[in-house]
């Protein structure tokens, strides 16, 4: 593999490859950036790994007394469920919703839901997001179990499954049985055997790291990895990629592993000094360069001297990364959702198609204009022939534009083929980009990215139209 350590990252980001901005963020107030380890520091090929840990998955359901041959077929299926979606584990749904929580597509099982069937099982078409029987597909690490829940509900509907008598029940020894830390184990055994399999280096990502540190940043690892994989994955990632005397663990002022996130953002939790075999209890302050494990934010942040606006926090993990970042400590954030990439390609593929969608919807808007005029008219000085004849071809012209509009859209590109676009939710943003939108300072595909700007960087967020504003034009506000 090249090695670049030498090259420097100048010129614009590749398409895809931006920082995008929600709260400005200037990076020269920012003294400490903490970093989240597993798919933020270091990415994973998340369909090899979805797939090792779906067979584990499905073996342990067989080994449950689930093994009849319809589960024993089941074959991992990437595109089934997606970061973002909701699971309705009382019904046995997979929802993706908007903003507001409204249901914008959705499968019983693998099947798609829609229309009335649809309607029957929501009195409302919202989903209140502290429903307990709601659970959010966080991370990539949530593919395997969002498919394999739908696969098996199913075969509960067809043929039910021994000692399962719900939905909810079905989703819950799917859950204990991803949980079981063997799995987890096994899958990490596999991970360190064949880092290059499972592993997708970017060595920009240490370049990133060093120009940070080089210009004062104090770097922190927090992960909720043990330091057994933590050690090979980084020796792998990040080694060798750095100055030949300087092993990775120099990176940063503190490492801080098994740190139970999001509990390491929510009160006081006992912290241990690693020492090779041993773990010695936390008695003092921390010392930089020394590997921890538990813990707390408050102890990092009495350790730096630095609180609130100092700190950024850069993860994958929407809730156990930022929202408790963000909420808790008030420190700065920035979420890291690799699958933006090929959005924006998919979107950038889209642009001609689009300027024939926006001129198709102008002209539907100046017909519907027209024809509300005509109804107004007629309702102040009588209908006449004329205007009843013309607004039924407004009405054949608006149908042949809807028609026109809708062979378009369904020939769009979509980033996903069941779900669409993580971040969107038919017109309007999906429930994660507002999510994002809210908690995350900033948001990009990779930890690499942000070595396309100087560690001084003032990330300014763009100015945000409100409906309104299209009516009054520029508007400056000190
Ligand atoms: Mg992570």
């Amino acid at each position: 593999m090249k090695d670049i350590r030498e090259e420097p990252l100048i010129g614009s980001p590749e398409a895809g490859r931006g920082v995008f901005v929600n709260r400005t963020l200037n990076m020269k107030q920012v003294k400490a950036i903490g970093y989240d380890m597993d798919y933020t520091l270091v990415h994973y090929d998340a369909v090899a790994w979805e797939e090792r840990a779906y067979l584990a998955l499905k073996k342990r359901l067989l080994d449950h007394g689930w093994d009849a041959p319809s589960v024993q077929a089941l074959e991992f299926d990437p595109n089934l469920a997606v970061r973002g979606l909701v699971v309705d584990t009382q019904r046995g749904n997979l929802l993706k919703v908007n903003r507001f929580g409204y249901i914008k597509a959705a499968t019983h099982g693998c099947r798609r839901l829609s229309g009335q069937p649809l309607r029957a099982q929501y009195d409302r078409p919202v989903i209140d997001s502290g429903d307990q029987d709601m659970v959010y597909l966080d991370t990539l690490f949530s593919l395997s179990e969002g498919c394999i829940f739908a696969q098996l509900v199913d075969i509960y509907d067809q043929e039910g499954l021994p000692g399962c008598h719900s939905y909810a029940k079905l989703w819950e020894t799917t859950r204990e049985s991803l949980d079981q830390a063997h799995i987890e184990g096994a899958l990490k055994r596999d991970v360190i055997a064949q880092p290059e399999r499972y592993i997708q280096a970017d060595p920009m990502a240490a370049q990133t790291l060093l120009d940070q540190k080089r210009a004062g940043k104090k770097l922190l690892l927090i992960t909720n990895s043990e330091w057994g994989f933590v050690k090979p994955v980084m020796d792998h990632a990040y080694g060798p990629y750095l100055p030949e005397d300087m092993p990775w663990e120099a990176l940063f002022d503190l490492i801080i592993v098994e740190s139970r996130k999001p509990g390491f953002f929510q009160g006081s939790k006992r912290m241990f000094e690693i020492c090779g075999e041993l773990l010695r209890p936390v008695q003092g302050s921390l010392e930089t360069g020394k590997v921890y494990l538990g813990g707390d934010a408050e102890k990092v942040e009495a350790h730096l001297g630095l609180s609130g606006d100092d700190i950024l926090y850069v993860g994958d993990h929407v809730y156990g990364d930022v929202i408790v970042s963000k909420s808790r400590f008030k420190w700065r954030t920035c979420v890291v959702l690799r699958e933006l990439e090929k959005e924006l390609e998919a979107l950038a593929d889209d642009r001609g198609q689009q300027g024939r969608i926006n001129e198709l919807m102008r002209a539907k808007e100046l017909l519907e204009n027209e024809s509300n005029d005509l109804r107004l008219l007629g309702l102040r000085d009588r209908a006449t022939d004329e205007t009843r004849a013309r607004r039924e071809q407004i009405r054949l012209e608006v149908e042949g534009l809807d028609s026109e509009l809708g062979e378009i859209l369904s020939n769009l590109q979509r980033t996903h083929p069941s779900w669409g676009h993580m971040m969107r939710a038919g017109n309007d943003e999906s429930l994660l980009a507002q999510q994002v939108e809210r908690y995350a300072c900033i948001y990009t595909s990779r930890v690499s990215n942000l070595g396309f700007y100087t560690p001084f960087k003032y990330f300014r967020a763009p100015r945000l139209a409100m409906p309104h504003d299209q009516e009054v034009g520029h508007w400056f506000e000190p």
